[in-house]
């Protein structure tokens, strides 16, 4: 054998023998309950006529860019999308390939020496890693305990003398826990300080909670207070791709410095038409968004009957187990009964508190959700 693999098919054995070894699957005929298509419109037929309908003899009909978008991979699809954006924010707004892209990407372009970060413990993991990518250029940071604002407040008293700028980075609602972060306490904090600034991940967010639909920073009547308000389209808009809400300045900065938007292939044109088609049609599915939130009030409720503590308030509801393999065969439990839903374990989540995260989808009903609950009772 040659040797020179021999550490990656340990690595390999190691993640086999922990139960923890990650693959692709399959798609599955399963009622799914581990999708963020939230707004259930991936698969809606008329909306993928009317799109075919609208768009498909549009020069920008295209589905790929062939270059950078500094080079001659912008169309006017993505202007039109940031243009539609910028009218429902009320800000300029710059469109990224991915969340990825766009959340390693935006705080190594602004940070320096000068700069200091302030992130919720949970954060994703594409914000950790565009904090680690911000340290290469000097910036420090640190990670406060998960929504204490009481220790977020210490940390800006001790140190907003010494730093031009300090930027606190958080979700609106956490991918693991569906908590929603109290971003008017936020705000508050913010403005006791000049030289503070918020970053807020609505990938969760947007789409389901506003009227409009466009976040937690919409529902809480707080947009204007967040200065970095960053959103994927890849989950509830059911389509690929990041935006950026910030000032003008900001978006000139990341044009001209940003290296995901400057070194990769811009988004396909066919991908920008599709958002601006979906984003549009969003704002007005104010009613599939309240029917959405009540049944994951309904299920949360329901589960803290069971017994189950809770930590949502979102369609993003964790249940936590603990055991890996107990929650493995959960999952399996519940593939049995038609349902699909994907456990989540260590590094993801905390030691010992692995779990079964439900994403609810528009498309879920309430019989299927207690069906689901019913299932889940006669476990214990
Ligand atoms: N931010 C958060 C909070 C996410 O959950 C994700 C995706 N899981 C991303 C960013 C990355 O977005 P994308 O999938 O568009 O790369």
């Amino acid at each position: 054998m040659n040797h020179k693999f021999t550490p990656y098919h340990q690595l390999i054995a190691s993640l086999h023998a922990k139960d923890s070894i990650r693959s692709f699957r399959p798609q599955t005929a399963l009622i799914n309950l581990s999708s963020n298509d939230y707004l259930g419109l991936i698969n809606d037929q008329a909306l993928k006529d009317e799109f075919l309908h609208t768009y498909q003899h549009c020069t920008d009909f295209r589905f790929g860019s062939s270059s950078s978008r500094l080079l001659t991979g912008n169309f006017n699809a993505h202007e039109q999308l940031e243009a539609t954006l910028s009218k429902a924010y009320k800000r300029e707004v710059l469109i990224f390939n991915s969340g990825y892209h766009m959340n390693i990407g935006i705080m190594p372009a602004l940070c320096d020496q000068q700069t200091l970060i302030l992130a919720d413990k949970w954060v994703h993991a594409s914000m950790i890693d565009g904090i680690r990518l911000a340290k290469e250029r000097g910036t420090k940071s640190y990670r406060y305990r998960h929504q204490d604002f009481c220790q977020l407040n210490a940390l800006l008293d001790k140190h907003h003398a010494h730093y031009r700028h300090i930027i606190i980075m958080t979700e609106s609602v956490f991918s693991m826990d569906g908590d929603v972060t109290d971003l008017t306490a936020l705000a508050a904090l913010k403005q006791a300080y000049p030289n503070v600034s918020l970053y807020v991940d609505e990938a969760h967010g947007v789409g389901v909670f506003g009227r409009y639909g466009l976040g937690v920073a919409e529902q809480m009547s707080v947009m204007n207070e967040i200065d970095f308000l960053v959103g994927t389209f890849g989950k509830a808009f059911a389509s690929i791709g990041g935006f950026l809400v910030c000032d003008e300045v900001i978006k000139q900065v990341l044009i001209n410095t940003m290296r995901p938007v400057i070194f990769s292939t811009n988004l396909p044109p066919i991908n920008a038409l599709w958002s601006d088609f979906i984003f549009q049609k969003s704002s007005s599915l104010h009613k599939k968004r309240q029917e959405l939130l009540d049944n994951a009030k309904y299920f949360i409720q329901r589960l803290k009957e069971l017994g189950y503590q809770c930590p949502s308030d979102s369609h993003i509801i964790p249940i936590i187990i603990g055991d890996n393999n107990q929650t493995v065969a959960l999952a399996d439990k519940f593939r049995s009964h038609g349902f699909y839903v994907l456990p989540i374990r260590p590094p993801t989540v905390p030691v010992g508190t692995s779990r079964l995260r439900v994403c609810l989808t528009a498309d879920i009903t309430r019989k299927q959700i207690d069906d689901f609950l019913h299932v889940l009772g006669s476990f214990q």
